[in-house]
């Protein structure tokens, strides 16, 4: 319904706007392809970074994993040697001298800080001393199941993570039996790793626990429980059902992304620690690889946008210096089309077909020109006087009077022209046609306008000029026509008759009409004369 309100031109200007340009074209053409580039480039970039950063990640918290155990193994076999030393010293030891027996024990405990406390037991599994001094355990008889596992095993002991009976703290125990020279078994001495205090485990590790990229570890016993961990609140957990875990249960040691227990994407690394049958487990979670990706994915756009923008700016700018020529070209024919311009001197173009098609319209509107202009001197010329031709004429006179310019109308007429013809034939007529035009061609100034009327009769327009001087140059012509030498053997003469614009009339019609009866009255007065006419006979 709107449409058929429109009007042609605007429904043409509509239908142009629709039209793609060549700028939008080609802006568009190169945007699709360097984005299309792009996206290809971003998402071969990302599955290959992604994979090799997480197999980067996994091997790497494999080979921490591994190298914790084998820290982890030499400083428990560093503890039991400690232990296995200080055992070799008790047996000699006075029970009864408990001073001397809490100091030895402060000084095994100090010298390593490898327990959070070190306890002598004899060999009735009474408590003999410890350190720190604990008087309500003191001739106590041992009470943990892993100090009774270990008193009873008569050997190097290591126990799994349990909760004291008293004391509510989680523990590791390591002890080493005592024997005396002949063999005798006399107690053992045992170190007790506090778990969630500070012990030589965070001391060795404590720098380790978490990265600033979110990557920790945690140690698992034989069990599952969880020994360390950089949050101390989860110690003692039971992690069996963690997949990682359960592995390192069934005594593997390997690298795998997982779910962890709270369900996020993590990348681990585990390992066995062959002393104590302990695991350790390296841990990023998979997203810090994503945001290490998402970084680089990042740096990828800023360093690729700035040379697309430079592209994308080259392009609008050649292909608008591409599209300039059409729309150059297309003002310039319309213009001409409306006969406005003047064409103008070719530039060449650095475009091969723009250039092609500069150079070709260029011509073809320079030949249309021409042909033309042809065709217009054709229309308003006569072909065998070269002067302007009746319609020129009437369009003259009509133009100078619309304008309001005074001229004179003068019209001439060749007397007995007809037995001319019939005398020389029709061809020296002619000649005789165009000699007389060129002495009345040249008998006018530049702005007067001479026409052949028809036949061999003439008229000339003479601007600004009255009817008096308009004789004068009337009787010029014909006193010139009358001496001038013919091509035949013969003179000529010519009548004239004059009227003035707008001393006799204003309109052409009849201003004609009066110049022309002034040529009959000169016709009937004996020819060879110029006659004004009067203004008393309008
Ligand atoms: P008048 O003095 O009364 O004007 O006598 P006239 O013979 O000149 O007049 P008329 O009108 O009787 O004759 C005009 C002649 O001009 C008739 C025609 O043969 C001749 N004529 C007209 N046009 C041409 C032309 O183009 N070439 C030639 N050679 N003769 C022409
Ligand atoms: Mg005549
Ligand atoms: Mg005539």
């Amino acid at each position: 319904m709107i449409a058929e309100n429109k009007t042609p031109r605007l429904r043409r200007k509509v239908r142009e706007f629709k039209k793609i340009s060549l700028t939008a074209l080609l802006s568009g053409l190169v945007t699709i392809a360097v984005l299309m580039t792009l996206t290809i480039m971003f998402i071969s970039s990302y599955t290959s970074q992604k994979q090799s950063l997480i197999n980067n990640t996994l091997s790497l918290n494999y080979s921490s994993a591994m190298q914790m155990s084998q820290t982890l193994d030499s400083l428990f076999q560093s503890m039991q040697g400690s232990l296995k030393y200080s055992a070799n010293y008790f047996p000699e030891i006075d029970y009864a001298d408990a001073n001397k027996l809490d100091s030895t024990l402060d000084l095994i405990r100090n010298s390593s800080n490898y327990f959070n406390s070190v306890s002598l037991i004899d060999a009735s599994g009474i408590i003999r001393g410890s350190s720190p001094y604990l008087e309500k355990s003191l001739g106590q008889p041992i009470t943990s199941d892993a100090a009774k596992k270990a008193f009873k095993s008569r050997d190097s002991y290591i126990s799994e993570a349990y909760r004291a009976p008293y004391s509510e703290r989680r523990i590791v125990f390591v002890s080493e039996p005592i024997f005396s020279p002949s063999g005798e078994f006399k107690g053992m001495i045992s170190g007790s790793i506090y778990l969630q205090e500070n012990n030589i485990l965070n001391l060795s590790f404590g720098s380790q626990l978490k990265t600033s990229n979110g990557s920790y570890f945690f140690i698992v016993d034989a069990k599952g429980t969880l020994l360390f961990h950089p949050d101390r609140e989860r110690i003692g957990e039971n992690l069996s059902e963690n997949q990682v875990v359960q592995k390192l249960l069934n005594g593997q040691t390997g690298k795998e992304q997982y779910k962890n227990l709270a369900g996020v994407d993590s990348l681990a690394g585990y390992y066995k620690v062959p002393t104590t049958d302990w695991g350790v487990v390296v841990v990023s979670p998979t997203q810090m690889v994503y945001d290490q990706l998402n970084q680089h994915i990042r740096m990828l756009l800023l360093y690729t946008s700035v040379p697309f923008i430079i592209l994308t700016l080259i392009v609008i700018r050649v292909a608008r210096k591409l599209a300039s020529p059409f729309v150059y070209l297309a003002d310039l024919v319309n213009q001409v089309d409306q006969g406005k311009v003047d064409l103008p001197v070719m530039k060449p173009h650095w475009n091969r077909e723009a250039d092609l098609l500069t150079r070709t319209v260029l011509s073809a509107l320079a030949n249309f020109r021409k042909q033309k202009d042809q065709l217009t001197y054709d229309a308003r010329t006569d072909v065998l006087t070269g002067m302007t031709n009746r319609r020129t004429f009437e369009e003259v006179i009509q133009h100078w009077i619309d304008e309001e310019v005074p001229f004179s109308i003068v019209v001439l007429d060749i007397d007995r022209f007809k037995s001319i013809n019939d005398t020389y034939g029709h061809h020296a007529g002619d000649q005789v046609l165009k000699h007389i035009a060129n002495i009345i061609k040249l008998s006018v100034r530049t702005q007067d306008v001479c026409s052949r009327f028809g036949g061999e009769e003439f008229v000339v327009l003479l601007r600004h000029t009255e009817s008096k001087t308009a004789y004068q140059i009337a009787e010029h012509i014909r006193v010139s026509v009358e001496q001038s030498i013919l091509p035949i053997d013969r003179s000529v003469t010519i009548s004239a008759g004059i009227a003035e614009y707008p001393l006799h009339s204003t309109t052409p019609t009849e201003l004609f009409h009066l110049a022309d009866n002034a040529l009959y009255q000169a016709k009937e007065e004996g020819r060879n004369r110029t006659i004004t006419i009067q203004t008393v006979t309008k």
